[in-house]
């Protein structure tokens, strides 16, 4: 294994009961890497970014992080440590206000830095900062992920993932979020993007992953992938 990975995944399984949701996963992600994993649904996409946050232990191999094992460390020392997951559905806390939940996602922090980049987030955001105290379950679709992805790089992650960040979303919001991403990403932040939707996660990755069936079907740059002949045949036959 490359010894500068920031998160190495190695032969990693994770059942739930009789099911295998993935049966053998090696992935590395680099510092300031871009990964994509595309898959169709159930294919092991959300259990593979619940076992790198911690959230959910492998029936074996096992996720490193920073030289440590995930499963060993506590999910607090994971945040720390500089993963953040915007997970499907976001995860907004629709009765507390706009600036309470991005509050929240500065917890793990301990600097007094805080208040000032919440502020730039709202500069950023203009909606978010006319709308810091009303109730973030009243934004649009399209504003919840902007905030979760917000709230998420307040805890200064070194890795980012995203669990189908454009799902329900029209086609022009979700430009406006790959454009953040594409944002975070120069800002040298290592992103984890998964979608069932390749197009728009193609353009922003430095490497893709066909997920199908709990294992990794294809692997290779964005351009590769998409000329490969396999292509579809790893996707769809995935499903
Ligand atoms: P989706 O896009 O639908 O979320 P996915 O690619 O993210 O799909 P997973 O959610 O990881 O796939 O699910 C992989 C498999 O594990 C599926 O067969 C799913 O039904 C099953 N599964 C996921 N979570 C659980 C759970 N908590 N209990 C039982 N089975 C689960």
């Amino acid at each position: 294994p490359d010894r500068r990975a920031l998160v190495s995944v190695q032969g990693l399984v994770v059942r739930y009961g009789p099911i295998t949701a993935l049966r053998g996963v090696d992935l590395e992600i680099g510092a300031g890497e871009c990964v994509a994993i595309i898959g169709p649904n159930g294919a092991g996409k959300t259990s593979l970014v619940s076992a790198i946050a911690g959230l959910v232990r492998p029936a074996a191999g096992k996720v490193v992080l920073d030289g440590l094992d995930v499963a060993r460390i506590g999910l607090a020392d994971v945040v720390r440590s500089g993963v953040a997951l915007v997970p499907e559905g976001r995860n907004i806390f629709g009765s507390l206000t706009v600036a309470e939940n991005l509050r929240l996602g500065a917890t793990p922090r301990k600097d007094d830095r805080i208040a000032p980049d919440i502020d730039e987030i709202f500069q950023r955001f203009p909606i978010l900062g006319q709308r810091r105290s009303q109730h973030a379950g009243q934004l649009s679709g399209g504003e919840q992920q902007m905030l979760a992805i917000a709230r998420a790089m307040l805890s200064r992650p070194r890795l980012l993932m995203l669990d189908e960040p454009s799902l329900g979303l029209a086609p022009m919001v979700v430009d406006g979020v790959y454009e953040l991403l594409a944002d975070i990403k120069q800002q040298g932040v290592a992103l984890l993007v998964v979608e069932q939707n390749a197009t728009r996660a193609f353009g922003l990755a430095d490497r893709v992953s066909i997920f199908g069936h709990g294992a990794i079907q294809l692997s290779g740059a964005p351009d590769a992938i998409a000329a490969d002949t396999n292509f579809d045949a790893a996707y769809f036959g995935a499903a």
